[in-house]
């Protein structure tokens, strides 16, 4: 959780390569609680991947429309905002993943 984490251009070429551990980034807090765009911008800056609204906005509604999150709009003060949680299909295919993460952690990061 430190923030000496480098910077990971995630507006370049390499954003393909990142967009799947970004969409389970969301995945995995959008099933811990509610999350809203500019939190889950904040939260993916804090892990070094800088990603714009522009991105985002269209990432979320993309998992929304593969119905693993759910959206509805909370009023913010005087701002409505949209506020996304994953469904129970969602949390399987995060589930799913998960073997899969462990698997290639282990053959990237471990050498197996
Ligand atoms: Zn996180």
């Amino acid at each position: 959780m430190s923030k000496s984490k480098p910077d990971i251009d995630t507006s370049a070429a390499d954003r393909d390569l990142y967009s799947g551990l970004i969409r389970l980034h969301v995945l995995h807090h959008a099933v811990e609680g509610p999350v809203f765009g500019l939190g889950m911008i904040e939260e993916l800056a804090r892990h070094g991947y800088r990603i714009s609204a522009g991105s985002l906005y269209p990432l979320l509604q993309g998992l929304e429309k593969k119905g693993y999150l759910r959206s509805t709009e909370r009023r913010n003060g005087k701002s409505l905002r949209r506020v996304y949680r994953a469904t129970p299909l969602g949390r399987k295919a995060l589930a799913a993943s998960k073997s899969k993460v462990r698997e290639l952690f282990h053959e990237l990061i471990e050498g197996d």
